[in-house]
């Protein structure tokens, strides 16, 4: 129901047809490590660590664990599942074929592995696409303004306006 694809960031999973919500897609499958393996594997700098609980964390290193080109996103599709010592990535809505499957890492991987200004998920990338759109908008508005107190110190304008009373009194008395 998935293949691994080039994604934005690498590599990534993609749905080949519709998953429909709460389907098993796949396990993340890797040897159980406990608290000390764990933390030595993590600060050897392993990034497919899965903590279970505070005994128990899955190495998904292994190429055979197609879990672990699952990508993060702050709008994932996709939930991972514990059950057990095992874990289980399953669709939280429907996904549409071709969709990447997604879910959300987590605050602790998000602040200290990717950084929250790096994130390249959809919804951080439209976020600050939209901010940088309101930059521009803010600066175009500031430049108009400058623009129009330049316009009105200019004689052009004065004179525009002289003969807008002129032709106002031309008017009435008409
Ligand atoms: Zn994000």
């Amino acid at each position: 129901m998935f293949r691994v694809g080039r994604s934005r960031t690498g590599l990534g999973l993609f749905a080949t047809r519709l998953i429909k919500r709460r389907t098993r897609i796949a396990e993340y499958k890797g040897p159980l490590l406990n608290a000390k393996e764990a933390e030595r594997a993590e600060n050897r700098g392993n990034r497919y660590l899965f903590t279970i609980n505070s005994r128990w964390t899955i190495n998904g290193t292994p190429r055979r664990n197609l879990a672990r080109y699952a990508n993060h996103s702050c709008n994932p599709n996709a939930d991972p599942i514990i059950k057990q010592r095992r874990i289980f990535i399953n669709a939280l809505r429907d996904i549409q074929p071709g969709e990447e499957i997604v879910y959300d890492y987590g605050n602790d991987y998000l602040n200290n592995v990717i950084g929250r200004s790096n994130c390249k998920c959809s919804r951080c990338r439209k976020r600050r696409a939209r901010k940088a759109r309101e930059r521009r908008e803010t600066m175009k508005r500031k430049a108009k303004r400058k623009s129009k107190r330049k316009a009105g110190r200019s004689p052009a304008k004065k004179t525009k306006k002289t003969r807008n009373k002129r032709a106002g009194k031309t008017v009435r008395s008409a």
